[in-house]
């Protein structure tokens, strides 16, 4: 394993300004769990320093904001799944993190690092996709707050330098929503995503009135997929409307990217998520 130097720094001032001055040599730790064994398999060329961001308290934590929800980039996804606040009222985070790795992974994995990775089965995504999160980013030409999905596409073209994540605000969900994240991988436990779906929708009377659909390990930057959220809207859900849905989905998918090797095992599986998912939220309002 190559050699490095590690930095405790002593404000998120200094994070930035070793970033800003040292560039690629210089990378940002939290829970280690991609960038460790990255490291040991010599993949981090050039990297001299690592600064170990897991423990600065402005980083770390959940807490009611007048703004909704704040969590701090360096917070676990054991926090976030114990969390009394996102299992009450952000559930579908909850449900997305307890489904990454295995515990010890997510008592170190943070927040962050899941979405700062911005891989395309990052299991965290979709659901933060879903419940229209912002980022909230530190530079040395300051901070700004951007949608998560203008972060992943920026993050894509690298077009914006070096920027630590400083957290994540989720707006107040809205009353009365159905809200559900299914993964498939492998196997249930300490596998990546082959396969994962968001999906958020709210009633009005019988009609859904909003749709947020995100399929995860799919597309190369996770979006949502808008054609089928406003094909969805102002319909009465229905064992017709759910297979329409999932099927438009893998058409615009396929509009997209085109057919991918892949695609043969992934679009039959997300349009049978999808209509799953749909005739599940059914069943509910039916039967309560
Ligand atoms: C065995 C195993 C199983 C896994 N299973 C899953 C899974 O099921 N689902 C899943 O989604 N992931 C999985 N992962 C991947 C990994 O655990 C997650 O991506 C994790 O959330 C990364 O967070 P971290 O704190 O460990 O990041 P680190 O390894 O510390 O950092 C990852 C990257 O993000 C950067 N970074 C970290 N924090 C910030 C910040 N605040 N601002 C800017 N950049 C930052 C680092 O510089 C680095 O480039 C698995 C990993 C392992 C080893």
């Amino acid at each position: 394993m190559q050699s490095f130097e590690f930095v405790v720094p002593s404000s998120l001032n200094e994070v930035c300004t070793l970033l800003a001055a040292e560039g690629d040599a210089c990378k940002v730790v939290a829970g280690g769990t991609d960038i460790v064994p990255a490291l040991r398999e010599n993949k981090l060329v050039g990297v001299t320093k690592l600064i170990d961001i897991r423990r600065r308290p402005e980083l770390r934590g959940i807490k009611r904001t007048h703004h909704g929800l704040w969590i701090g980039a360096a917070t676990t996804h054991s926090e976030i799944v114990n969390s009394p606040q996102v299992q009450s009222q952000w559930s579908l985070l909850a449900e997305a993190c307890r489904q990454v790795g295995s515990k010890q992974i997510r008592n170190l994995a943070t927040l962050g690092g899941n979405v700062a990775n911005a891989s395309p089965a990052a299991d965290s995504i979709p659901a933060l996709l879903c419940l229209d999160a912002k980022v909230s980013l530190l530079s040395t030409r300051g901070k700004r707050q951007v949608a998560l999905q203008d972060y992943l596409q920026e993050k894509k073209l690298a077009s914006k330098g070096w920027e630590l994540i400083e957290g994540f605000v989720l707006p107040e969900p809205l009353p009365n929503i159905l809200t559900k994240f299914i993964k498939v991988a492998r196997r249930q436990a300490m596998a990546i995503s082959r396969l994962s779906l968001a999906v958020v929708i709210q009633l009005q009377g019988d009609q859904i009135h909003y749709a947020r659909l995100v399929p995860g390990a799919m597309l190369s930057v996770t979006h949502r997929l808008e054609s089928v959220e406003k094909y969805l809207m102002g319909e009465k859900l229905s064992p017709e409307l759910s297979a329409s849905a999932a099927k438009l989905a893998c058409e615009s998918v396929i509009a997209e990217t085109g057919m991918r090797p892949s695609f043969a095992y992934k679009l039959p599986v997300l349009e049978g998520l999808i209509k799953k998912v749909l005739d599940q939220f059914q069943e509910e309002v039916t039967h309560g």
